[in-house]
């Protein structure tokens, strides 16, 4: 058994100060204050020092981890990762492939998730095939343009079988009800995602019965929908803030670019403490920064000067979110952690808890890892 003493635990809502952690066989054997709480002997003790213990985070959107992308260096991209506190991690592909490429990637990726070295990735975020041609990254790239035909996606859907944790699509593509009715058919645990979308309130909510859970990079890469030209419209992030059903992913970068700080405290307002997903959404695209962004490290271009995912991990992307709004550990901790791992279906981790998988985190108060433990093994 190993027992973690000297730390003080952040719980879903509230601190355990002056505690000690047991885990035992890779869970959570359980916890306490340490003046009530004896240490057996025998334990393997690790010295939190008064450092905080939080449980591992939980990045439902990311596709890559430094310069590796997932697709092609998953083992490095994952270790990235990991070192930095994500003990669950969702390798994400991206619409720019065709299905040729994304099978392949799919294979390449599932081989690395069976290594040790993998045990971190836990499935895919598809951010693929079916988005909305006007909008995202890369988006000249986009094969899918064409119409949904069941000839085009059964053979993904098969070739990612239950490996897939979301699906990401754009409810206003016609035939896009076929497509989500055969990928749940598939995997009926799936979940889907609004995302590089401008589909109306009614085309988003008519999904929302077969598993639409989440708002992808909620505020990017959506559309506005105006029916007169001098009112604003509602299209997908009034409907993602309008449904306390959906998950709003933020991607919170220090400079508040893919989402205002402003905007930020607002969607914290209108979500709550449950239904914020922070992500990385990292990527290596490495165009060069283009005028108006000087100074801009954790942000990734594409080519033609737009804005392309970013070059976060998930622990820089919750201390940002504690700068822009205040947000307390706890707080970045259920955004990133639990709040992720109820969004796609995990019910094994998320949180301190007895009996929950040990995948946790010993940092300061301002997240900077000191230690990372994935099922109870010590990995940094
Ligand atoms: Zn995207």
């Amino acid at each position: 058994m190993i027992a973690i003493k000297n730390a003080t635990l952040i719980m879903r809502d509230h601190y355990i100060p002056e505690a000690v952690l047991f885990i035992k066989d890779g869970i959570i054997a359980g916890y306490g204050e340490m003046r009530n709480t004896p240490i057996p002997e025998g334990c393997e003790i690790i010295d939190a020092e008064g450092l905080y213990v939080g449980p591992g985070l939980v990045d439902i959107h990311n596709h890559a981890g430094g310069s590796h992308w997932f697709y092609n260096e998953p083992i490095e991209a994952a270790q990235f990762n990991l070192k930095h506190g994500t003990t669950t991690i969702l390798p994400t592909l991206y619409f720019n492939m065709n299905a040729e490429q994304l099978i392949e990637q799919i294979d390449f990726v599932r081989e690395a998730m069976k290594k040790p070295e993998g045990a971190n990735m836990a499935g895919f975020y598809m951010e693929a095939p079916y988005m909305n041609p006007k909008f995202g990254a890369d988006r000249e790239n986009n094969p899918w343009k064409d119409v949904i035909n069941p000839d085009d996606y059964m053979p993904i859907i098969e070739k990612v079988g239950s490996d897939v944790k979301v699906w990401v699509v754009a409810p206003e593509r016609e035939n896009i009800e076929q497509f989500v009715r055969d990928a749940k058919k598939a995997n009926p645990d799936v979940r889907f995602a609004v995302g590089h979308s401008e589909a109306s309130p009614q085309q988003i909510e008519k999904l929302m019965p077969y598993g639409l859970c989440i708002g992808t990079h909620h505020t990017n890469a959506t559309g506005d929908l105006p029916k007169y030209p001098e009112c604003r419209g509602v299209c997908v992030d009034e409907t993602v803030n309008y449904n306390s059903g959906i998950y709003a992913e933020l991607i919170c970068d220090s400079r508040g670019i893919h989402v205002d700080p402003y905007m930020l405290r607002l969607v914290r307002k209108i979500k709550g403490e449950e239904k914020i997903v922070l992500i990385s959404d990292a990527c290596v695209f490495d165009g060069p920064v283009p005028p108006g962004y000087d100074g801009v490290t954790d942000i990734n271009f594409d080519y033609a000067g737009e804005i392309a995912g970013s070059k976060l991990s998930l622990e820089v992307a919750c201390r940002n979110m504690m700068k822009h709004t205040g947000a307390s550990l706890v707080d970045v901790f259920r955004y990133a952690s639990l709040n992720p791992s109820k969004a796609v279906g995990f019910t094994d981790r998320g949180e301190i808890r007895e009996g929950l998988r040990a995948d946790l985190v010993i940092c300061d108060h301002q997240l900077n890892i000191k230690s990372v433990i994935l099922k109870g093994e010590i990995i940094k």
